[in-house]
């Protein structure tokens, strides 16, 4: 395993700053010379991208699961991961509500909420409105809706994860049939109720017929919703014989309590199925098998001699195979931004979204330059007394994957092979506190979180003035932004999605994620920047707690 400091390419940074450079300076000026003639050359350039994301991404798996493994070997008893973990967990919250708090800070500073035309309030309404409906399934071009007995519409369009459906009043079901999808076929549906999400129980009188045409189709007489109800399902059975479909909907009864959160980020450890989390890339209950399995190893005696090596070599070929992918990076890296920012520069939205958007994303990127400038260098220094730029420096080609790829997770690799090998930090230290990190860490997106959310409560003030921002909503808005931060994935624009929380603790419409869509692909960028950073120094912090080496570890 290499060790310098330089890792012994040196340059690599450099060529990754001047491939990002050189990325966006193509992106803008060549749509901007030749126009549309370009869309082939961005197309290539798609492939050049996907094809090094997929590389990152393919090894994080098998590397997450055999570094946590090899790290429990090298520790010799999985009791020693005690403290150790304790500081992980500490660090990784305490970082992040200091992240939240920073951005209802600077949100609040800066009002970027304040001078936004109520047009354009409307109009990403109408945006973000089309979108959850499109989430809701695109492929049938049925979305749910709901609406009260008398017929008015309720708070929120259903999507299939996500339809907020008021506490109080008896609600009925109907179905609006957009053109959204493919051929639509007329149908009978019916309406299936669960209250576990696994078992649906048909509802009497829950049939109803579904045309060919767009509309709004009832259920006659009206379904109310049984309390305690989760999921609803329509089920369509085409009646020229095709084939069935189902479109699903998750019930939420006003805001989920902030116990609900708690649950389901409980549930997140644990899986039934590891291959399925596997497939998912869902890493939280990989950590806690391959620690649960590396613990097991340990107290086998030589009987698992043969494994264990095995664990070791396939967790010291991923990482050459890592650093071999690093030498790839300058390239795939320009190919991923390049064509990100030509697509944004083609639909020709990204200057015009710069201006609109200019005081939103002020906002954000002061507070994630704070965050990852002042916070985290100054808790590094306290800590360790490393030099925070020198660590910055090591991490670099980390924090520009991170920025490229906007993916902690497909970042993960080369997160570890920095530390390790660049900076220094630990091993035991890279191979637990990175994987967990980069899983539940999000400083990042929690501020972001947190500031977009209290710039959609601002402009929604200007066209709703019975909305008043209120302290309480801040607070509960802080810490729905930290849970949802901790639940979010890390893939690209996973923020955008448990935002949806957030807005619906405060009776926000949902609809309103119209405002920040269009330049949060961008934004995404930069948090997950700090989100890797974070990741980053919280390995060096959390160095400190694991007890000395004593020759045993996996090296
Ligand atoms: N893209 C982010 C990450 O991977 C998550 C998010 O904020 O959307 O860390």
């Amino acid at each position: 395993m290499e060790s310098s400091s330089n890792g012994g390419h040196g340059n690599t940074t450099l060529y990754i700053v001047g491939a990002i450079l050189l990325a966006v300076a193509t992106a803008i000026i060549g749509p901007a010379v030749l126009g549309e003639s370009v869309r082939p050359a961005v197309e290539v350039l798609d492939v050049g991208g996907e094809i090094f994301l997929r590389l990152l991404q393919m090894v994080v798996v098998p590397l997450v699961m055999a570094s946590v493994m090899s790290g429990i070997l090298g520790l010799g008893d999985v009791r020693k991961l005690g403290r150790p973990g304790a500081y992980a967990v500490s660090y990784y919250l305490c970082t992040t509500v200091l992240a939240v708090v920073t951005g209802l800070i600077v949100v609040n500073i800066v009002n970027p909420g304040r001078g936004i035309d109520p047009v354009l309030v409307e109009d990403a309404r109408q945006e973000g409105e089309q979108t959850l409906a499109h989430v809701a399934d695109r492929r049938q071009g049925r979305r749910i809706e709901w609406h009260n007995v008398t017929g008015d519409r309720a708070a929120a369009a259903g999507s299939s994860k996500n339809a907020a459906v008021p506490e109080e009043g008896v609600w009925s079901v109907r179905v609006a049939i957009d053109q959204v999808g493919e051929a639509d076929t007329a149908a009978e549906a019916r309406v299936l109720w669960s209250h576990d999400g696994d078992v649906f129980e048909e509802a009497p009188d829950g049939l109803f017929k579904a045309g060919l045409e767009p509309g709004v189709y009832t259920t006659s007489p009206v379904v109310p919703i049984p309390e305690g109800a989760e999921f609803v399902r329509l089920d369509f059975t085409p009646q020229d014989g095709g084939e069935r479909s189902v479109v699903e909907a998750y019930l939420v009864a006003g805001a989920p309590s902030i116990g609900d959160i708690f649950k389901n980020l409980v549930l997140m450890l644990f899986t039934n199925n590891l291959l399925a989390s596997m497939v998912e890339i869902n890493l939280l209950p990989l950590i806690v098998f391959s620690i649960a399995f590396g613990a097991m190893l340990t107290t086998l005696g030589p009987r698992a001699d043969t494994i264990s090596e095995l664990v070791l070599s396939i967790n010291d070929a991923l990482m050459s195979f890592i650093l071999l992918l690093m030498r790839l990076a300058p390239l795939g890296i320009f190919c991923l931004v390049a064509a990100r920012f030509a697509h944004a520069q083609l639909d020709g939205q990204f200057l015009t979204l710069l201006k609109t958007q200019a005081w939103y994303m002020t906002s954000v990127l002061v507070g994630l330059g704070i965050h990852a400038l002042v916070t985290l260098p100054l808790l590094l220094w306290f800590f360790t007394r490393r030099n925070p730029w020198t660590y910055l420096r090591q991490m670099s080609q980390a924090v520009l994957t991170a920025f490229s790829t906007a993916s902690s997770t497909a970042t993960l690799p080369v997160t570890m092979e920095c530390a390790e090998t660049k900076a220094g930090v630990s091993r035991r230290s890279t191979e637990f506190v990175l994987p967990l990190g980069a899983t539940i860490n999000m400083d990042g997106t929690a501020l972001y979180e947190a500031a977009a959310a209290i710039f959609i409560a601002q402009a929604y003030a200007l066209v709703d003035p019975a909305f008043v921002l209120t302290f309480d909503k801040q607070v509960v808005i802080a810490v729905t932004a930290t849970l949802a931060a901790i639940g979010a994935a890390g893939i690209p624009e996973a923020g955008l999605v448990t935002m949806l929380i957030v807005l619906n603790a405060v009776g926000l419409p949902l609809e309103l994620i119209g405002l920040i869509l269009p330049i949060d692909w961008l934004l995404d960028r930069f948090r997950t920047a700090v989100n890797t950073f974070g990741d980053s120094v919280g390995a060096a912090i959390v160095d400190k707690g694991f007890p000395p080496d004593n020759g045993a570890a996996a090296a």
